[in-house]
């Protein structure tokens, strides 16, 4: 660990796949002198501190944030209002909150009103992730040339603002600031509606199974498998993704409801102009995607794809 690290005590709240990560990253890049966590579930953190991404472990949050002058919240979305009232008796003036959920207008009002005043609540949202869960699953270069978004609001004090820039920075992240509710409707169409599909289809498909056997397995690799990638991501966390954005996810699920029946028509009526223009399109915003480096972030270290959330 660093001597000039930039946090002395790091809190992560929920050591899982993406606090985990963040808690071997701080360690490598030498962001924080001491890491500790609290997690609902003794397994996660035994194996949290058996393998060694955290100093001490605690089951009550309180314990967890005592002292700290970075606490990170990476838990389901539907668990905030529970933690920051459990976390709160052990906060103090000075403290500097941030958290790694997929929504943001969410986890502001969920948490906002159980800070004691003089603590700083400044949102985040790495955009990069697996379908694995828990802390055997992280890894420190999850972030590396990812996107990390921040969603101050104006009470955000600039010079905790740069510290969480810089952390974030430290670990290879790009890093941007936007406003909580564009940012819920990026993350919409961007990463919330395309999981649902996902979701949607393979549920669809098994159900089909029931008819043509084996062969939706078998004959996976026609487009199918790379669904299948994302519709293996966490049950729990998903869940509040869509319970926690709502207003955005229905509102491009709307637009996208248009433009399938658009695509329906089209094959009806065999209009393969309609259907040519669109494919040659969308692939051309395939080759931005690889283009900005955006394609893969854990496959380069070996593991599964990393688009995620
Ligand atoms: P994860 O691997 O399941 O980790 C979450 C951890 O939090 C688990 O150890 C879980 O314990 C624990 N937990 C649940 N409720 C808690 C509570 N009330 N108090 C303390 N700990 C609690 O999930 P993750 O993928 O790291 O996701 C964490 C957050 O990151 C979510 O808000 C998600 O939206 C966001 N995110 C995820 C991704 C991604 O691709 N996975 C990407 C960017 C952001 P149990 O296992 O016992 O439930």
């Amino acid at each position: 660990m660093g001597a000039d690290a930039l946090f002395k005590r790091l809190a992560i709240i929920g050591i899982g796949l993406i606090g985990s990560s963040v808690a071997r990253a701080a360690r490598q890049f030498g962001q924080a002198e001491r890491i500790v966590c609290a997690d609902l579930s003794p397994e996660n953190r035994a194996e949290a501190l058996r393998l060694g991404v955290v100093d001490e472990a605690f089951a009550d949050p309180a314990d967890a944030v005592r002292g700290a002058d970075l606490v990170l919240l990476s838990i389901p979305l539907g668990a905030y209002g529970a933690v920051g009232q459990a976390m709160a008796p052990g906060l103090t003036a000075g403290t500097l909150i941030t958290d790694v959920g997929s929504c943001k207008q969410s986890v502001l009002r969920d948490l906002a009103p159980h800070l004691p005043p003089g603590v700083s609540f400044i949102p985040g949202h790495p955009v990069a992730g697996t379908e694995h869960s828990g802390p055997a699953a992280g890894f420190a270069e999850l972030f590396r040339g990812r996107w990390c978004i921040l969603t101050p609001t104006d009470e955000a004090p600039a010079d905790k603002l740069e510290s969480l820039r810089a952390f974030w920075a430290a670990f290879g992240s790009k890093v941007e600031m936007m406003d909580a509710r564009h940012h819920d409707m990026v993350l919409a169409i961007t990463s919330h509606v395309p999981h649902l599909i996902a979701y949607n289809i393979v549920g669809t498909a098994d159900d089909l199974q029931a008819v043509t056997q084996s062969e939706v397995i078998k004959y996976s690799a026609g487009g199918f498998r790379d669904f299948t990638r994302i519709a293996a991501s966490d049950p729990t966390m998903w869940r509040d993704v869509f319970l926690n954005n709502k207003e955005a996810v229905l509102e491009m699920l709307q637009r996208f409801t248009e433009d399938l029946t658009a695509l329906q028509r089209a094959i009806r009526w065999d209009d393969g102009d309609t259907l040519f223009k669109l494919f040659s399109r969308t692939r051309t915003i395939r080759r931005a995607i690889i283009d900005a480096g955006q394609e893969t972030a854990a496959a380069d270290f070996g593991r599964d794809k990393a688009d995620k959330a």
